[in-house]
């Protein structure tokens, strides 16, 4: 079948046909056509051969790309229960070390021995191919109503889970208003990729003031978008912020983006670190590290998602798609051919928010 494929730690990509037995499903597991992959820059860290912990499978020495995807159920094992043929269904990306109690308890994202694996990414075949098998504990199901939008699931849960982690966190005093909403807190997200949105967009609809910034002017899909969820989008280098922040997300990677912002934290915030990059060196000083202390500043960094935030993140998706009509389609700016992949793997479409691989 046709696949798209990579050699990690070397750079390159290519599709190609690869060997693959579709007949071998186990009793739990479903064979998976695939309907979509979406891209993001952890596909193109690997393309360039700059994400140096991506890897092939144990004994091969190429790997499938492609970790966001959506398919559609050919055919389950027999003691398959809860998906039948023709279900829309998203894989989860991670897959436990079956050592630790984390991963041992369905919680692979928080793994403590580092022994997993990632589909695409780490030593698991992905699903940028026509079909693949999985087990049925791995499958999200996805309901009708929502599988026109269901690409950003795989983004989305790793959003989920953050959020989670915040609002869990933060527990450790009285941070709702005094409403007991949190109409009052003030959420500012550095970066307008779709990470960067996807969290826009569940701060806005748990009511928190959203701020959105970058170092460039909004395009013109950008403030559409912004102006749905009722977010501010604020170019940083014309612009700065007026408010006070209750919690900051960096989706950048980039120290020189939040570093001069966390003066601006209000007593018990938060700052999330979401994004990650190469090369960059910011210094911290010993009176922020005052600041932080005597502000009772959180500061967690957030990675993977479990299967519980991929069904919550379904759920989000399915209010979304109502509550603001025609939004999340606009966050996927191209769709392209299997054959095409490669070029917008290499380089990054112009506009882009979400590029997307069909396969149907
Ligand atoms: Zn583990």
């Amino acid at each position: 079948m046709k696949a798209i494929v990579v050699n990690p730690p070397n750079k390159g990509v290519e599709v190609r046909e690869i060997e693959y037995d579709v007949k071998s499903i186990g009793e739990k597991q479903a064979l998976i056509k695939t309907i979509a992959n979406g891209i993001c820059g952890t596909d193109r860290g690997i393309v360039s051969g700059l994400l140096k912990f991506s890897r092939p499978p144990a004994g091969k020495n190429s790997l499938v790309l492609g970790h966001e995807n959506l398919g559609q159920i050919v055919e389950t094992g027999s003691k398959v229960l809860r998906f039948k043929k023709g279900d829309y269904v998203v894989s989860i990306v991670r897959r436990g070390c079956g050592k630790c109690s984390n991963c041992l308890s369905g919680r692979q994202d928080f793994c403590e021995t580092g022994e997993f694996v990632e589909a695409g990414i780490r030593g698991l075949d992905g699903f940028m191919r026509e079909m693949f098998i999985d087990d049925e504990e791995y499958l999200i199901k996805i309901p009708s109503e929502i599988v026109d939008v269901a690409i950003l699931l795989e983004p989305l849960s790793n959003v989920v889970k953050a959020y989670n982690e915040l609002m869990q966190t933060q527990r450790r005093m009285i941070w709702w208003c005094k409403d007991g909403s949190y109409d009052c807190r003030n959420a500012v997200i550095i970066g307008s990729g779709p990470i960067g949105l996807l969290f826009s967009l569940i701060f806005s609809s748990q009511n928190f003031n959203v701020t959105i910034l970058n170092k460039r002017d909004p395009s013109p899909i950008e403030l559409e978008i912004a102006r749905q969820m009722g977010a501010n989008f604020i170019n940083i280098k014309k612009e700065s912020i007026s408010t006070n922040i209750d919690v900051l997300i960096d989706t950048s990677g980039h120290p020189s983006a939040f570093i001069p912002l966390l003066n601006k934290l209000n007593k018990n915030s938060a700052l999330i670190l979401f994004g990650t990059t190469g090369g960059e060196a910011s210094e911290i000083t010993a009176e922020l590290v005052t600041f932080l202390v005597e502000n009772n500043v959180l500061l967690f960094g957030s990675v993977n998602a479990s299967k519980k935030d991929f069904e919550d993140g379904v759920n989000f998706l399915t209010v979304w798609k109502y509550r603001y009509p025609s939004l999340l389609n606009k966050m996927v700016t191209k769709v392209v051919k299997p054959e095409e992949a490669p070029d917008v793997l290499y380089a990054k479409p112009k506009g882009e928010i979400k590029t997307v691989i069909s396969w149907t």
